[in-house]
C-alpha cells in the first residue's frame, strides 16, 4: 500500500516539495529504514540521495553490493519542514505505508535513533544496541531488525562508522 501522491493524512504535506518513495529492490527482503526524507530527497523524489545517501552506498559498494539491490526507505514519506525529527502523530499517520513495506521483510535495518525508537520501541543509546539483531512486530508478524546508526552521525565518529560498516557487511552476508 503506498499514499496517493497527493496525500494529507498528516501535518508534512504542507511543506513536502513531494512524496518520497521507497527506493530500490523490494524482492530481496532487505530493507533499509531512515528516519525522514531531507532537502535533497524532497527535490530528487529518492530516499537517501544527499550526504547520508552517499556515505551509505560507498560502504555498500566496498562490501560488495549496490543499494538498487535493496530497498530504501524512511518511517515518514514526506520531509519535516527544517530538517527537524517527524512528530509521534506524523509517524502514527504515515505508518500503514511503512508497514506494508516491512510486512514481507527478511531483515529490517533501522538506521539512527529515531528509526529504531518508532520501530523497537527503544529509547536507550545507540551502543548497545548496535548491530545486535532483534524482533519488531509488524502487523501480525515477527520481522528480524538490525539496528544500526544513521550515516550522517558517522561523519565525525570513527566508532560509528565501523559499526556502520559491519552493518553493512552483515548485511552483505545476507544478500548470499
Ligand atoms: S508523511 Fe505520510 S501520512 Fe504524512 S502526508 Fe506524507 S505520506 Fe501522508
Amino acid at each position: 500500500m503506498r499514499p496517493d501522491s497527493d496525500c494529507r493524512l498528516c501535518g508534512l504535506c504542507e511543506g513536502r516539495t513531494q512524496i518520497v518513495l521507497p527506493d530500490g529492490n523490494p524482492d530481496t527482503g532487505i530493507i533499509f529504514v531512515g528516519e525522514a526524507p531531507g532537502e535533497n530527497e524532497d527535490l530528487e523524489g529518492r530516499p537517501f540521495v544527499g550526504r547520508s545517501g552517499k556515505i551509505l552506498a560507498k560502504m555498500m559498494e566496498e562490501a560488495g553490493y549496490g543499494r538498487s539491490e535493496v530497498l530504501i526507505t524512511n518511517t515518514v514519506k514526506c520531509r519535516p519542514p527544517s530538517n527537524r525529527d517527524p512528530k509521534p502523530e506524523e509517524m502514527a499517520a504515515c505508518r500503514q505505508f511503512l508497514e506494508s513495506e516491512l510486512y514481507d521483510a527478511k531483515l529490517v535495518i533501522g538506521l539512527g535513533r529515531s528509526a529504531c525508537r518508532d520501530l523497537m520501541g527503544y529509547e536507550g543509546k545507540m551502543d548497545e544496541v548496535v548491530n545486535k539483531i532483534t524482533t519488531i512486530r509488524v502487523k501480525d508478524r515477527d520481522v528480524r531488525f538490525l539496528p544500526t546508526y544513521h550515516p550522517a552521525a558517522t561523519i565525525y565518529n570513527k566508532v560509528s562508522r565501523e559499526e556502520l560498516r559491519k552493518t553493512i557487511a552483515m548485511v552483505a552476508e545476507e544478500l548470499r
